[in-house]
């Protein structure tokens, strides 16, 4: 009896530990629905995203960063999808450490992305290299700095409505990624020059649930930002839910991510410097070192 009882006590243990563990995930799957393209979000691991881009027309799709195959196999098999591209945004293990076991299990694909690190990759691309999903057009940013092989992909249907772009650790929603492998002008030449000049209604599907601690962040910078206060309000009930924050959109990040803000006056007087790329790595170094309340 007493033997029964430690095994079961030691089952129940293993129950919450597993059913605790599935909490710390607590984002469902989300479909958004462009014209002619369908954005699947995958959560994976703790807080990152896993995406498929289904061209609706003919059900082709890529992925983007499946670090857990398992789950991509069987949200195609659901939904009756050939997958023909795998999109990589960087080396990352938590982003790249899933190609090599999807491509064992699905054959071989295009696996796309930046930087020879990437596992499995058979596709090196740089920036302004185009590519295509089905109808869907892809064209590879180049942005370094999170790595030194960091790629975002923007993607638009046939006519080039209702973009999306696929940002990896380069852009979060509020946020930007930590400079492990580039400098602050990297990280401007990113956000400022390449990203800001996306089309402002362009969708960001960014690589982790970052979101309600950037917005934290963004309103010590900028206190008297309206549009931080009601986002972070939005991002606190949608965590609460269990739902995902993403996507925003470039119009968005424009009003309320202090790396994207760096050349408003707001921003510099927080940091006390006026060169924006100075300001950038100022807020970079204050975000690492940021204790959210
Ligand atoms: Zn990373």
């Amino acid at each position: 009896m007493l033997t029964n009882s430690k095994v079961v006590s030691s089952l129940l243990r293993k129950v919450i530990q597993v059913t605790l563990g599935f909490c710390k995930i607590s984002s469902t799957p989300k479909i958004i629905c462009h014209t002619k393209m369908k954005v699947k979000l995958l959560p994976a691991l703790e807080d990152n995203y896993m995406y498929l881009i289904i061209d609706e027309t003919s059900n082709q799709c890529a992925v983007v960063d499946p670090v857990e195959p398992d789950k991509v196999e069987e949200a195609i098999r659901q939904d009756g999808l050939n997958l023909t591209t795998v999109l990589t945004t960087h080396h990352h293990w938590d982003h790249a450490g899933g190609n090599e076991q999807l491509i064992k299990a699905v054959g071989k694909k295009e696996v796309v992305g930046g930087d020879s690190r990437i596992g499995a990759l058979n596709r090196k691309v740089t920036h302004g290299d185009e590519l295509k999903i089905g109808n869907l057009n892809v064209k590879c940013l180049f942005t370094p700095c999170h790595t030194s092989g960091h790629i975002c992909y923007y993607v638009t249907g046939p006519s080039g409505s209702e973009p999306a772009v696929f940002t990896g650790d380069t852009l979060f929603v509020a946020g930007c990624g930590k400079f492990f492998e580039g400098t602050p002008d990297q990280m401007y030449s990113a956000l400022v020059e390449i990203l800001s000049s996306l089309p402002p209604e362009t969708r960001v599907y960014c690589g982790h649930e970052y979101t309600v601690n950037n917005l934290k962040f963004a309103a010590s910078v900028e206190p008297d930002n309206r549009r931080i206060t009601e986002r972070l309000n939005l991002a606190i009930k949608q965590r609460q839910n269990g739902e995902p924050t993403i996507p925003s959109t470039i119009k968005e990040e424009l009003s309320f991510n202090p790396f994207m803000r760096v050349r408003e006056a707001s921003v510099q007087q927080h940091v006390k410097q006026t060169d924006p790329i100075k300001v950038m790595g100022a807020l970079r170094t204050e975000k690492d070192h940021f204790k959210p309340s």
